[in-house]
């Protein structure tokens, strides 16, 4: 990703602006830099994507707060509806909020772009999403990842660009609509004559037809492809959690903005280790005497072997901590911990020898449990199991 400017100075307003100011300063930065006042101008359309992510960020105060704590690591592909691939037909439709859908069409004589990301004129239908499943270790989890996956999908077409076309000359303007994408109907209601506007049925809106068709994809604009997605997975996802990546699901027809990419999340669980939300829980298994005599062992974590020491007198049921040897949070810098618990192992057959040391033992004050200093913890279990 290449290095972003400040989303204030995008909009040309200070860290204290308030909402309604941003919203003024968005709508006269993106009027000046919209595409049908540029047209063919990447420079203007670069900057008019700019303004909308920046708007999209400083208009949501929960999004804002994270961009003033943390600038724009804080707002990467985090599964929050994250920015930077936001594409024309998302800010399109994001502008129905802010200019009105009557005052943004005699701004820009912009007929047939109707909100919620409706078809502009000349475009193709939108492609459709397309879900993964990703399937991540502990590790991965807790550092976070990068996958590259080969998703089979629609892809643009080679041949013709996506335009669905031979060439720029097969092109006619629809003679239903004038071009215009649209056609009015005048009924006669009793409340007088009403007009209705829909989209024209001949062209699909488009406001031409194709005379001679791609052969390779026969007029759709896109084909049957491969492509390798390279998808950033932030670190402390969890199974089930859904990430989205705007723009790389199926591509559109003849140019239409294409589907996102949808990613399931999936644990692949640990052989020693389990997962309870952002700590690791271990249980670890110890003989008696070294549960009496104190032992220095290594356990197991999500990042390698970690050593511990296990003091002399513990008794099974105790939970050590490790702390923040667990999961970080997907959204703070929240870091959980491992619990160790403690299994102490008590023999289950003796030989004659072991017998008569262990019956010794029993005779000795010192091996008769002590409630006081035990590990407590069912009675809250079982409050648990009953509540
Ligand atoms: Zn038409
Ligand atoms: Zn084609």
């Amino acid at each position: 990703m290449s290095t972003k400017r400040d989303f204030y100075e995008i909009l040309g307003v200070g860290k204290s602006a308030s909402q309604d100011e941003i919203k003024k300063a968005y709508r006269k930065v993106a009027m000046q830099h919209h595409p049908d006042r540029n047209p063919g101008n990447k420079e203007a359309e670069e900057k008019f994507k700019e303004a909308a992510e920046a708007y999209e960020v400083l208009s949501d105060p929960d999004k804002r707060g994270q961009y003033d704590r943390f600038g724009h690591a804080g707002m990467g592909n985090r599964g929050y509806g994250g920015t930077g691939h936001m594409n024309m037909d998302d800010i399109f439709s994001n502008f129905g909020d802010i200019f009105g859908e009557d005052i943004f069409g005699s701004f820009f004589g912009g007929g047939g772009r109707g909100g919620g990301g409706g078809a502009r004129r000349g475009r193709g239908s939108r492609g459709s999403n397309l879900r993964v499943k990703i399937k991540l270790n502990f590790e991965e989890i807790a550092k976070g990842a990068n996958k590259k996956i080969k998703v089979k999908k629609h892809v643009t077409c080679n041949t013709c660009n996506g335009l669905g076309a031979k060439d720029k000359n097969a092109f006619q303007t629809c003679t239903t609509c004038q071009g215009s994408g649209q056609v009015r109907k005048v009924t006669q209601t009793f409340l007088g004559q009403m007009q209705t506007v829909t989209t024209c049925p001949t062209c699909n809106g488009e406001g031409q037809i194709i005379t001679n068709k791609c052969t390779s994809c026969k007029g759709e604009g896109r084909q049957y492809g491969e492509e390798t997605v390279s998808i950033d997975i932030p670190a402390g996802v969890m199974e089930g959690m859904q990430l989205s990546m705007s723009g790389k699901g199926n591509a559109g027809e003849r140019g239409g903005a294409p589907g996102d990419l949808l990613i399931l999340i999936e644990e692949e669980p640990h052989p020693e280790l389990q997962r309870d939300g952002l700590n690791v829980a271990y249980d670890l298994h110890i003989s008696f005497p070294d549960a009496a005599f104190g032992v220095q062992l290594e356990v197991p974590t999500i990042d390698g072997k970690a050593k511990i020491k296990v003091p002399p007198g513990t008794q099974s049921g105790k939970i050590f901590r490790l702390k923040g040897k667990g999961f970080p949070s997907v959204n703070s810098y929240e870091k959980g911990d491992q619990l160790i618990h403690v299994n102490v192992w008590t023999p289950q057959t003796l030989t004659s020898e072991e017998k008569s040391m262990l019956e010794k033992m029993q005779e000795s004050g010192n091996f008769k449990p002590n409630p006081e200093k035990s590990e407590k913890g069912f009675f809250e279990k079982v409050k648990d199991i009953f509540s």
